[in-house]
């Protein structure tokens, strides 16, 4: 499996960052071994001073899938999560100023921490979704997913044109506003609504 990561979709988040508001989606990967499950703890690396949390709606893919049209793309997800995109912001900036790929700040092991996954009817209108993260107990990111700047099934059927979906991929949906640096001790809790999804700790 793999996880695929849209960046700057949501439009305060863009901003914050100093980023232009995107025209079309900003893809990443991760690969499996960035998978951090079951609420498992954080551990700080020690290749950066500015480990990030985004949290971000997390789909499931349930099938295989090219060159997929938006109108069958929600054929091509059967679950929904929360899942913290972790982010070496430091090594980030720096390879941003170089015109760098991402991959040391963004792929490095357990930075895609993933909840448990629920049948997307659980969650209403995927559209009108309030998730939010808490931060020792504080709000740090709140977001509804009616901000998104492209659609779940836009980022499918963009992503699918270069990227064979596989059953069991992640796709991380991209961060509201709020994103900031965690320090060991921290405690990190995520909900979509009033469902607590991440309770873990960072170490
Ligand atoms: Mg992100």
């Amino acid at each position: 499996m793999k996880i695929i990561a849209v960046g700057r979709n949501y439009v305060a988040h863009a901003n914050e960052l100093h980023n232009p508001v995107p025209t079309s989606p900003v893809i990443f990967l991760k690969p499996d071994t960035a998978l951090l499950k079951n609420n498992g703890d954080f551990y700080i690396p020690e290749f950066s001073n500015e480990i990030h949390y985004e949290v971000e709606v997390v789909l499931r893919i349930c099938k295989e899938g090219r060159h997929v049209s938006e109108k069958f793309a929600p054929s091509y997800y059967d679950q929904i999560g929360l899942g913290i995109d972790f982010t070496a912001r430091d090594i980030q900036q720096k390879h941003k100023e170089k015109g760098l790929p991402w991959e040391l700040a963004k792929a490095f092991d357990h930075s895609a921490a993933v909840s448990a996954m629920e049948a997307k009817e659980n969650f209403g209108d995927l559209y009108q979704m309030d998730f939010s993260l808490l931060k020792n107990q504080q709000m740090v990111q709140q977001g509804n997913t009616r901000d998104l700047i492209f659609s779940f099934e836009k980022v499918i059927s963009f992503v699918s044109q270069y990227i064979t979906l596989r059953k069991g991929d992640y796709i991380f949906t991209g961060t509201p506003a709020g994103v900031g640096p965690v320090a060991m001790g921290d405690h990190l809790e995520g909900f979509i609504g009033e469902k607590k999804l991440l309770d873990f700790y960072i170490r």
